[in-house]
C-alpha cells in the first residue's frame, strides 16, 4: 500500500516574508500539513484492517476521514508550490491569454478569485481549476479540504482561506491576506500546472 509523506518546502519558512511570516509557515507546514498526511495514512490503514477482518462498521467515517485528510495533503502540496519568494506580478504567455479568454481580463479574474476566496463561509480554499469536460478554466470555492467542487476538475492555483493560514499575521482582515497572496504567486508553477492539466498528464498534481 502506498503511503503519503510530507513534502519539503521548496524554500525556507521565512522566504515568503513579509507576506506570510516564518511562524505561520512553520506551523502550517510542520504541524497542519503533517496532520493531514498522518490522517490519510491512518485512514488507509484502518480500511485495510476493515478488509482483513471483514468489519466495515466504521467505513462511512473512514471514507470521510480519507477525503478530508487526503484532500488536505493534496491541497497543501499544491499551495506550497503555487507560492515563491520574489514572485507575483502578472502572468505571461498562455496562462495570461487563457485568463483573458475565460474571465475577460486579468483584473476581472483577480476580482472573481478574490470574491470567491473572501466569501467562503467557514474554512476552505479559493481555487482556479481546469475543467477538462468544458475545456475551460473555472474558479471554485472548495469547502473544508474536499467539498463543493466537481469531480475531474484539476487545480491550477489555490489559496488557503483556513484561519490557520493567516490569523497570526492578519487576524480578521482577510482582505489584506488575499492582497498579499498576489505578491507571492509563482506564475511559472501555475503555467506548468496549466500545461499539464490541458495535456492530461497523469502527474498533474505532483508538479513541484
Ligand atoms: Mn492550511
Amino acid at each position: 500500500m502506498s503511503t503519503y509523506t510530507l513534502p519539503d518546502l521548496p524554500y525556507d519558512y521565512s522566504a515568503l516574508e513579509p507576506h506570510i511570516s516564518a511562524r505561520i509557515m512553520e506551523l502550517h507546514h510542520s504541524k497542519h500539513h503533517k496532520a493531514y498526511v498522518d490522517g490519510a495514512n491512518n485512514a488507509l490503514a484502518a480500511m485495510a484492517e476493515a478488509r482483513d477482518t471483514g468489519n466495515f462498521a466504521n467505513i462511512n467515517r473512514l471514507e470521510k476521514d480519507l477525503a478530508f485528510h487526503l484532500g488536505g495533503h493534496v491541497n497543501h502540496s499544491i499551495f506550497w508550490t503555487n507560492l515563491a519568494p520574489g514572485a507575483g506580478g502578472t502572468p505571461e504567455g498562455e496562462v495570461a491569454a487563457a485568463l483573458q479568454e475565460f474571465f475577460g481580463s486579468f483584473d476581472a479574474f483577480k476580482a472573481h478569485f478574490n470574491a470567491v476566496s473572501l466569501g467562503i463561509q467557514g474554512s476552505g480554499w479559493g481555487v482556479l481549476a481546469w475543467d477538462p469536460v468544458g475545456a475551460q478554466l473555472v474558479i471554485q470555492q472548495l469547502f473544508d479540504q474536499q467539498g463543493n467542487t466537481a469531480q475531474g476538475t484539476i487545480p491550477i492555483l489555490q489559496l488557503d482561506m483556513w484561519e490557520h493560514a493567516f490569523y497570526l499575521d492578519y487576524q480578521n482582515v482577510k482582505a489584506d491576506y488575499v492582497q498579499a497572496f498576489w505578491n507571492i504567486v509563482n506564475w511559472e508553477n501555475v503555467s506548468q500546472r496549466f500545461d499539464a492539466a490541458r495535456s492530461g498528464a497523469a502527474s498533474t498534481l505532483l508538479i513541484s
